[in-house]
């Protein structure tokens, strides 16, 4: 029984954080400074360094279509990285089959992503971005697998993935 209380009492710990961190996204900047420092960069100066799709997707909020990205099949260990400035922002340990047809994680690195609100569908939607330089990557929703409950529904076309064992690229500014 004590157990079972501890375990149901440690499935309800990452919510605390993570109801702390939907702030506008000028406030969920602060607690990420800690680790990550975000950059002062204009977004339209990523255009040159990305693809076309990868710009529409990171700096002006576009959806790839589902299906379309070769990371959905990706099984192998490694990191995702934002494709704009490469900060690891998910590990593929968080990796699973959402069956959404886009590249889904139960939690993403701890720091590296920051949230602000979408009413693009009307109702509310949970947007996050790369804390660093602030690339939209996809929504977070409550439907995902427990513990955490959590689905981070991702563009494939904002991320870029390191196998491990090989050297990620150092960070872009
Ligand atoms: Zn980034």
């Amino acid at each position: 029984m004590k157990r079972r209380s501890l375990l149901q009492g440690l499935a309800l710990l990452p919510a605390a954080p993570l109801l702390a961190s939907q702030a506008p996204r000028s406030l969920a900047a602060a607690p990420a400074a800690a680790s990550v420092v975000p950059l002062d960069k204009p977004h339209s100066a990523w255009r040159e360094l990305l693809s076309a799709e990868a710009y529409a997707v990171l700096f002006e909020e576009d959806t790839e279509r589902p299906g379309s990205s070769p990371l959905n099949q990706e099984k192998r260990a490694g990191t995702y990285l934002c494709a704009a400035c490469y900060l690891p922002l998910f590990d593929s340990r968080h990796k699973y089959e959402s069956g959404t047809g886009w590249p889904s994680f139960t939690q993403p690195i701890e720091g590296h992503t920051a949230f602000s609100r979408d009413f693009k569908l009307i109702f509310p939607r949970t947007e996050y971005h790369c804390a660093r330089c602030g690339g939209h990557q996809g929504h977070m929703f409550d439907d995902g697998p427990p513990p955490r409950g959590e689905r981070w529904c991702n563009n494939g076309v904002a991320l870029h993935f390191i196998p491990q064992g090989e050297t990620p690229p150092a960070l872009r500014s």
